[in-house]
């Protein structure tokens, strides 16, 4: 067992960091408050091969797994720029196509994604299915005796759906041996027909927007199924686990820069003559929220590796390390909050402008309550509760 990264690994790690640190979290402040895109840091992480390191060589991309887009997710979060749309388009929508896709579909989009010149929202959720995907009733008809389709339905809480080009939607389908419903994905072009989009109001301070979607009999061609009409559940699940464990990434990424600026506060702030990092009551928090940042990374650096060693043990490590992430997020904002004091809740010293972006990090992709109903059942085998 070895827990060292290679030389690449370690050697993409600061070169992320050093981009992330070139914009700072100053600059991702002024984006979501201006409510503004950031499309140079994209742009540019997306040149540098940050954004593709996961797609396959043969499309352009750098030939990694999941594991080296975690490493680029955690250490633009770290530098105070994290950017949730890496979670969805390359994590979910590039792994999807690359795992799933036909060759044609492969051929269209990979090399976009391997530059970041391509970006892709996932769209699952439903208001009435968000925990529970099963009751999604978007629909995907076929159009009369051709090869394309015909979609209909509503999806909500859909990030950065202004940034894309397309969204890749979960729509039923009937299957066409069985009859039987069932869900399958396709590739909708943000400007199609029909597809229309509106933002949610939110408090959290994000670049990426979150809209609703309304599809009103949007026209698709055939080879909008992902896939084509044989892949079946498991092109869908291609895309979930990279989500869970790059969203975990992401959430250790903003924790590590939340304790980074505490700790520097509590070093040199002084209240009493001292500096307050002195008082245990200040350090012990700190320590804490430390310990369990890095059990969430080692959690996150398992899952990976299990993802991209196509290890039984993925689904389970992917749930546990987004678990714990999100937890420890959580503590260590709130801690970075507590040792500033006053000064916790000013734009300035930007901890508490993290605040809503982590406590994000309990509820998506998937809440806290649906990975314990998971663990509860599949790891410790007790009874389905729901
Ligand atoms: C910032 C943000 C970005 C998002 N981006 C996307 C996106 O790009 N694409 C997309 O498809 N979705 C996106 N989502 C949606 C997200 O995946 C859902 O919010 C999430 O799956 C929870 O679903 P819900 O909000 O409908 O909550 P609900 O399902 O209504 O759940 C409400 C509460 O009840 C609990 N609960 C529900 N069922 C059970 C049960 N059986 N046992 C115990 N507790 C239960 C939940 O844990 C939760 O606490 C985003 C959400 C946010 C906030």
């Amino acid at each position: 067992m070895d827990f060292r990264e290679t030389d690449e690994q370690r050697a993409l790690r600061a070169a992320v960091a050093a981009l992330a640190a070139k914009y700072g979290h100053g600059y991702w402040v002024e984006r979501a408050k201006r409510g503004e895109r950031t499309d140079e840091l994209w742009r540019e992480a997306g040149q540098l091969g940050y954004l593709g390191v996961a797609v396959p060589e043969r499309y352009g991309g750098g030939g990694g797994g999941i594991t080296e887009l975690a490493i680029v997710c955690e250490e633009l979060a770290a530098g105070g720029c994290p950017l949730l749309l890496i979670v969805v388009s390359p994590a979910i929508a590039a792994t999807v196509i690359a795992k799933s896709g036909t060759e044609e579909q492969r051929k269209t989009w990979l090399p976009g994604f391997a530059d970041g010149s391509t970006r892709m929202s996932f769209a699952i959720t439903e208001p009435d299915a968000g925990s529970n995907a099963h009751n999604i009733t978007t629909t995907a008809r076929r159009d009369g005796d051709g090869d394309g389709w015909r979609l209909s339905g509503r999806k909500y809480y859909i990030s950065g759906v202004d940034e894309t080009d397309a969204t890749l939607v979960v729509a039923r389908i009937e299957d066409a041996r069985t009859g039987k419903p069932r869900p399958a994905m396709f590739i909708v072009p943000t400007d199609a027909p029909g597809y229309e989009r509106h933002e949610i109001s939110m408090e959290i301070t994000s670049p990426e927007r979150q809209y609703t979607l309304f599809f009103d009999d949007v026209k698709l061609p055939g080879d909008a199924l992902v896939g084509g009409e044989d892949a079946g559940l498991a092109a869908l699940f291609a895309g979930l686990n990279p989500e869970r464990i790059t969203v975990a990434a992401y959430a250790t990424g903003i924790g590590r820069h939340a304790l980074g600026k505490a700790n520097e506060y509590a070093r040199t702030r002084t209240v009493w003559g001292d500096p307050i990092g002195t008082h245990q009551a200040i350090a012990h928090p700190l320590a804490k929220a430390h310990v369990e940042l890095e059990l969430a990374r080692l959690a996150v650096q398992r899952a990976a590796w299990a993802y991209d060693s196509d290890d039984a043990s993925a689904a389970e490590a992917a749930n546990i390390a987004k678990y714990a992430a999100g937890e420890a997020v959580i503590n260590a904002v709130d801690t970075a909050v507590q040792t500033h004091g006053g000064n916790g809740m000013a734009t300035e010293y930007g901890v508490g402008t993290l605040w809503a972006a982590a406590r994000v990090a309990r509820i998506a992709p998937i809440s806290r309550e649906m990975i314990l109903n998971f663990v509860a059942q599949h790891s410790l085998g007790l009874p389905k509760s729901y």
